[in-house]
């Protein structure tokens, strides 16, 4: 290879992977990988050592995404657009490459200025994540990936004599302020964050002089006096009498949607956006802070026919926090009323390109039914059906009406809290009528607000659905509360050390409504390419469904009668 180039992107192999093409097991990166504190005179350690999920296990799910001579072939949408931008503004196909994880180091040389690193849940300190490894008792896969991804940048960087600066960016970059040791261990020049706290700033609208004066050597040092778009801040931290220190550059940009370059090269799993922002105003996210832009149907269409034109994709995940809010104006509609018309335009235009499968990844259950033609009119436009599932990632939240009510009453629009049981059994029902499968998400310990009387009432909602609608299709994952969004200067719910029995009743109710009626009653129907890898993955699911259950049973017993007496209670009355 000549001429290193200047400008390097990657990200680690958790998100640069096709997971062989399960839907939903994307969120496997958020699976514990190491158990740096297991007993080594224990079964496990004698036979996994510190593993906790195998890793032979997590690398053949997790399998690496296609690449040709060290360029990836796919990458994470934000990556993409990255690219994209920084090719808009000046930089020549040379100067930038999206680097796959496993062959970066060919890439890293001499003239490199920069490596940026794209990164979502960089220390497991998702939602997510922080649920299923006890609070980052365990290391869960995403941080191990990425620590390797450091690692091996720094080694290659090392071998060439490169200097080149490296960069995190992407919505997971707040998690260093809560582990800043990771900052000079993986050797990062600085850590790219939006102004209103440390959500991800739309970097896409001004990459070009943003890598610019990174490379001119502009954030090198604390300036307030200079005048500009990007604000250098050291951050000083005091651990364990230790002072760390990492530079942060704060950025807040709202691109218009003319601003906004589209993809030139194919993202992961097809995913394309049509929208930013929503409208809603929960209190415990941060999406809701940026303002609401809509794509024009055109712009969609470009980014989907990249996907199939250089990727070969058949099909679209379209990205949106809320796909029912698309193309209305919050401020002018009444009670958030679906623009059914934009919505059924938006998908009309996507399915013309000639794609087989469009899937939207999130939207609201009060959005879903607020408008009784939607649902059917959107499913017959993209073909769903027995063969043609549309999974759908909903906030179901918590069941408490007063939490709902306090934290989130706009999402439940044009709903009051006080409808909100009947608007979530209602959106089931429609969404299952139509072929759609809504996985839900709730949130454990919201604001640390979540009293044992919410927690029941959730548990109490989740059989309710199953008694009263027991063909229903839903899955249900707890993620414990993360402070941003309105909430940013909370407090972390603790899941580690402050799980009362009730909270632990509701993380085993939903990973039994997941067993019982997810991967028990409905897997092995849910169409594969072919009958052999169908059976393949019921089977793993099966086995590997099972020990969440017997693990949470086992720490009830750890922890004492009270708990023990909650598992006990959902199995009599509530399984
Ligand atoms: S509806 Fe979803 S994306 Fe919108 S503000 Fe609420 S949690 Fe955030």
């Amino acid at each position: 290879m000549g001429r290193s180039p200047k400008i390097v992107l990657t990200a680690d192999r958790t998100l640069m992977s096709p997971y062989r093409g399960i839907s939903l097991a994307s969120f496997f990166g958020c699976a514990p990988a190491l158990d740096p504190n297991r007993d080594h005179s224990s079964f496990w350690y004698q036979i996994l050592r510190n593993q906790v999920t195998p890793r032979v296990l997590f690398d053949f799910i997790c399998n690496p995404i296609d690449h040709t001579n060290g360029y990836a072939n796919y990458a994470p949408y934000g990556l993409r657009k990255v690219e994209a931008a920084l090719l808009r503004d000046g930089y020549s196909r040379e100067d930038v490459v999206v680097a796959h994880p496993d062959h970066v180091e060919k890439f890293i040389g001499p003239e490199t200025q920069v490596v940026g690193t794209y990164e979502m849940d960089p220390l497991g300190m998702g939602p997510v994540t922080m649920t299923f490894t006890y609070g980052r008792k365990h290391m869960s896969y995403d941080e191990f990936y990425n620590r390797d991804l450091h690692y091996r940048i720094n080694a290659a960087k090392a071998r060439s004599g490169s200097k080149a600066k490296v960069i995190a960016g992407a919505s997971g970059t707040w998690q260093y302020n809560y582990d800043p040791a990771k900052i000079e261990e993986y050797g990062l020049y600085g850590i790219v964050e939006g102004e209103l706290g440390g959500i991800g700033p739309e970097i896409d609208g001004a990459a070009g002089s943003f890598f610019d004066a990174l490379s001119a050597g502009e954030f090198d040092i604390a300036n307030p006096f200079k005048k500009s778009q990007f604000k250098v801040e050291i951050k000083e931290f005091v651990r364990n009498d230790k002072t760390l220190h990492g530079r942060f550059i704060h950025y807040w940009n709202e691109p218009s949607v003319d601003e906004i370059p589209n993809i030139v090269n194919p993202s992961m799993h097809g995913m394309i956006e049509v929208m930013r922002g929503c409208g809603r105003g929960c209190k415990f996210c941060d999406v809701t802070l940026r303002p609401l832009r809509y794509y024009p149907v055109e712009k969609v269409q470009k980014e989907i026919e990249i996907n199939m034109k250089y990727g070969g994709l058949k099909n679209a995940w379209v990205h949106s926090d809320d796909i029912f809010v698309y193309g209305l104006n919050p401020r002018t509609t009444k009670n958030m009323q679906p623009n059914r018309e934009a919505i059924e335009e938006l998908f009309n235009g996507i399915m013309a390109t000639g794609i087989e499968h469009a899937n939207p990844t999130h939207g609201t259950l009060a959005g879903a039914i607020a408008d009784e033609r939607l649902i059917p009119n959107v499913s017959k436009i993209v073909k769903s059906g027995p063969d043609n599932h549309i999974g759908i990632q909903c906030g179901l939240e918590t069941g408490s009406i007063r939490l709902i009510g306090k934290y989130a009453d706009r999402k439940l629009s044009p709903y009051r809290p006080d409808e909100w049981h009947w608007v979530v059994k209602n959106g089931i029902k429609t969404l299952n009528e139509n072929y759609w499968v809504p996985a839900f998400t709730l949130i454990m310990g919201l604001d640390n607000d979540e009293t044992p009387e919410d927690s029941w009432e959730t548990i109490r909602l989740i059989h309710e659905i199953e008694t009263e609608q027991p063909d229903s299709k839903f899955t249900t994952t707890p993620l414990t509360f993360v402070p941003i969004g309105l909430l940013e200067k909370s407090d972390f719910y603790d899941i580690g050390n402050t799980m009362d029995p009730a909270k632990l009743g509701v993380m085993y109710k939903t990973w039994q409504h997941n067993f019982k009626y997810g991967i028990q009653k409905f897997m092995g129907k849910v169409g594969r390419d072919t009958p052999v890898k169908n059976w393949f993955f019921t089977q793993l699911a099966s086995t590997l469904g099972g020990v969440p259950l017997s693990a949470m049973e086992k720490f009830a017993r750890r922890k004492g009668p009270e708990h023990e007496r909650v598992i006990e209670k959902i199995k009599a009355t509530y399984w």
